[in-house]
């Protein structure tokens, strides 16, 4: 025969055999895996019902399918107890990214839509391009209208790494950044990222109290997930986001959980599964240590 077969019942047996804890296959793609076991001290790894809010996503405000009322209306009957917008920015033309006077029409729109919708609630936000410079594409006074601000590279794409962590280092210091959004750019099978110091990256990110975040689109997936044991061990939040263009785009969100329990990412450290109450006081908290 081809292949002996074994003496083992099932995997749990082989681990009992040789005296080391369960280690579940999605967490066995590194050696500090089998150590951890050893000394008890496994992760309790992140799941898909741990995301209590969806963050970063698009409306037919710019290149989204669903309007903000559909979304929301979704999330209240999947049991969500917010939504994050955050349509394109003015850069973004081809996405017909909001200007200024449209930024505060839809904070108009939102407030209306929360007043009906609490305890749900829709939180203002923008994905606002990092331009050449590293600056972001509205004034300050623009940006602190916002709740919160995901800043992501849409163009130029093509750079050193030079000149990728020149633009993404002012992103970060910038004091209205919250989420770095997809930080390579990389679109899997199709365009590489670019390249960056990754460290030199979750480094910034926790001096400046900026969450990175793990794009849960399958032709994403940035940050990739064997980062995530470094951003854990400086302490960097992380945030599971689909960028969900439709409802659909939601259901996204479940490669993102899948490729951040291969890292080792719980639900204390990831963004979105922060309660309402929670993900509030953190906004609230960040605000205050950046000074806005
Ligand atoms: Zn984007
Ligand atoms: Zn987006």
């Amino acid at each position: 025969m081809f292949f002996e077969k074994n003496n083992y019942e099932n995997e749990e047996a082989i681990f009992e055999k040789a005296g080391v804890p369960f280690i579940y296959p999605y967490y066995r793609e590194t050696k500090d895996a089998v150590d951890q076991a050893i000394n008890n001290s496994l992760p309790q790894t992140i799941a898909l019902n741990d995301i209590k809010g969806i963050i970063h996503n698009h409306s037919n405000w710019s290149d989204g399918i669903n309007t903000i009322d559909e979304l929301a209306d979704n999330l209240i009957k999947n049991n969500f107890e917010y939504l994050v917008m955050s349509d394109h920015s003015k850069t973004a033309a081809y996405a017909n990214g909001l200007s200024e006077e449209r930024i505060k029409e839809q904070h108009i729109y939102i407030d209306k839509l929360n007043q009906k919708l609490a305890p749900f609630k829709i939180f203002k936000s923008i994905e606002s391009d990092i331009l050449n410079d590293g600056n972001l594409d509205y004034s300050d006074e623009v940006l602190s209208s916002f709740d919160l601000v995901i800043a992501s590279v849409h163009s130029n794409l093509y750079m050193s790494e030079e000149k990728a962590m020149q633009r993404l280092m002012k992103a970060i210091e910038n004091r209205y950044t919250t989420i770095l959004g997809h930080p390579t750019g990389r679109l899997l099978l199709s365009r590489n990222g670019y390249p960056i110091n990754h460290e030199k990256i979750i480094d910034a990110c926790v001096a400046n109290h900026v969450v990175i975040e793990i794009n849960a689109n399958p032709h994403r997936l940035d940050l990739d997930w064997s980062w995530i044991p470094y951003a854990l061990e400086k302490d960097v939040l992380l945030s599971i986001n689909p960028d969900a263009h439709s409802i659909e785009g939601f259901y996204d969100i479940k490669y993102g959980v899948l490729a951040a329990q291969k890292g080792g990412l719980t639900a204390q450290r990831n963004l979105s599964s922060f309660n309402l109450e929670e993900f509030e006081d953190y906004l609230k908290k960040t605000k205050a240590a950046k000074n806005i």
